[in-house]
């Protein structure tokens, strides 16, 4: 067990500025208006930094340094580019004690996996698209004796770059490792909960990337992120976030005609058949671990598993043993690497998630455990912690159909395969969902019913980065990760030439 140092105590492996200013070509900058904002850590509850309040000025300052660079980034080989983005990965893998802790700091998950998921998927992001680019091929056409026609993928210039504050370092991965790999520049605009990390990664890689090539303002959406999005200067705008925020993006980006990709909300269900009770097994254990993802990463993924759905046959004794595997979930310290469930990322999100707990209760849900803020104590008192939840209701009530974003489970029964697909489908989100069962044929069947981007099968929250993510319905448009994910960073030039 290893309980890490907190930035500003003896022993610190990451440490932070008491400000951040904005990344702009390359260095800090100052925000134009002068204006900071708090930011506190969601571990004790206590303000460590300051942050840049960015606005439209400070857009415009980032996308003349963008602009500035894309010519030159934009004629690099591929090579050269798959060079500097592996340069990128290695050094974050130096660098992946720092990076994990700094970002367990100022998010509130535990470190023992930003140690082992969050940090090095990205780092294997950086080095899946340094392949991919390598990899990629123009095509030819010959369209008669005289006639050829030649593609060629050309980098789309300037795009924006709008992220949650749920997997900072990750979700910046996402975007400009795709970004930078097809020769795009960027701008970058973290959430206002968690700019630090991010900042944290740019100083640590300043000297392998061309000033302006990545470009960081701070701020809150309205402020920084609107007229990011709404601006005609951007080739793309790639949001991940809540699908109304996404619905706005849509609206600023449509003025301008250019793509978004969105990565939205989720709902997801994790459907248990009967069959995963067949034996006490390896089988069965997996499927009760499956249960418990729901207070991953504190229930703060997109794709959290927050519907279980379980056959009637099955029901109490899966249920039951699936809430002792919730209870055993250790809850803690967040730079403790024993601990499996940290803090919420912010006050907003904690109040959010307790607000839900009326809810469920009103509507008549019952809580078969948590439902209650966690008091940790001594420094941790003031840190937004909330116990593991599990409520038992109908698919209709608003706990089944709203993005809590919480460590909160709905848990509801269905008789059989037809009534377990009509239940995972009635909502608004298509995002992912787990299916169990011994039976591939089954589990098979389900996985082509299910409305929804990624279902995962006798297994869940895996994020390799060769597998196509994204959502169905309110749950998003496009793709992110694969080698398909270039073509949302690249225009295809046509030349139709006659011999
Ligand atoms: P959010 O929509 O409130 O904010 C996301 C980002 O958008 C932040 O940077 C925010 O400052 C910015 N923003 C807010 N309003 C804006 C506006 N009017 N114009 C431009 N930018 C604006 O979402 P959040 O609360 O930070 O993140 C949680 C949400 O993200 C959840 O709904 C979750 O499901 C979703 N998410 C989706 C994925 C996915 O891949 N589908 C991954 C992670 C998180």
């Amino acid at each position: 067990m290893t309980v890490y140092a907190a930035p500003g105590q003896a022993g610190a492996l990451a440490e932070y500025r008491t400000r951040y200013d904005h990344w702009i070509g390359g260095e800090y900058v100052a925000p134009a208006s002068g204006q900071y904002f708090e930011n506190p850590t969601p571990v004790t509850g206590q303000t460590f930094t300051e942050v840049a309040r960015g606005d439209a000025a400070d857009i415009e300052r980032a996308l003349d340094a963008a602009h500035g660079a894309a010519r030159a980034w934009g004629r690099t080989t591929a090579t050269e580019r798959a060079n500097i983005l592996n340069k990128i990965a290695d050094r974050m893998e130096a660098h992946l004690e720092q990076i994990a802790v700094a970002e367990a700091w100022e998010n509130g998950k535990p470190v023992r996996e930003t140690l082992a998921a969050d940090i090095p998927l990205a780092i294997d992001h950086f080095r899946y698209f340094a392949g991919a680019i390598r990899a990629q091929e123009g095509s030819i056409s010959q369209i008669d004796d005289d006639t050829v026609a030649y593609h060629f993928h050309e980098p789309l210039g300037v795009v924006g770059q709008i992220i949650p504050w749920n997997f900072p370092i990750l979700m910046a991965t996402w975007k400009l490792a795709p970004a930078l790999a097809a020769g795009n520049c960027v701008v970058l605009k973290p959430a206002e909960q968690t700019p630090a990390s991010i900042l944290y990664l740019m100083e640590l890689i300043a000297d392998l990337l061309p000033p302006g090539v990545v470009n960081v303002v701070n701020g809150f959406g309205v402020e920084a992120g609107k007229p990011l999005a709404s601006s005609s200067r951007i080739r793309k705008i790639a949001f991940t976030g809540e699908t109304t925020t996404g619905r706005l993006i849509m609206q600023y980006a449509s003025q301008n005609i250019i793509p978004v990709t969105l990565e939205l909300g989720g709902k997801s269900p994790n459907i248990f058949f009967e069959d995963v009770a067949a034996a006490q097994d390896d089988f069965y254990d997996k499927a009760l671990e499956g249960f418990t993802m729901f207070a991953l990463n504190q229930g703060e993924v997109c794709t959290c598993p927050s519907r279980a759905l379980i056959q009637e046959s099955i029901y109490d004794q899966f249920l039951g043993d699936a809430l002792e595997r919730t209870r055993a979930v250790k809850q803690g310290n967040p730079l403790d690497t024993e601990t499996m469930i940290g803090a919420q990322a912010s006050n907003d999100q904690l109040e959010k998630i307790l607000s839900y707990f009326d809810i469920g209760r009103a509507e008549g849900a019952k809580v078969l455990t948590g439902g209650e803020r966690a008091d940790l104590g001594g420094d941790l008192a003031g840190g937004y912690y909330v116990t593991p939840t599990v409520f038992e209701g109908r698919n209709e009530m608003r706990i089944f159909q709203e993005e809590i974003f919480g460590p909160v489970v709905a848990v509801t029964r269905f008789s059989d395969f037809d009534d377990a697909i009509k239940i995972a489908n009635d909502t608004l989100y298509g995002l992912g969902a787990g299916v169990w069962s011994r039976s591939i044929h089954q589990a098979y069947r389900a996985g082509r019913e299910i409305e929804a981007g990624r279902v995962w099968t006798n297994n869940y929250h895996a994020y390799p980065a060769a597998a196509a993510f994204g959502g169905y319905k309110g749950s998003g448009v496009g793709r992110e990760n694969h080698k398909m994910m270039l073509d949302h960073y690249q225009q295809t030039k046509n030349l139709l030439v006659s011999y």
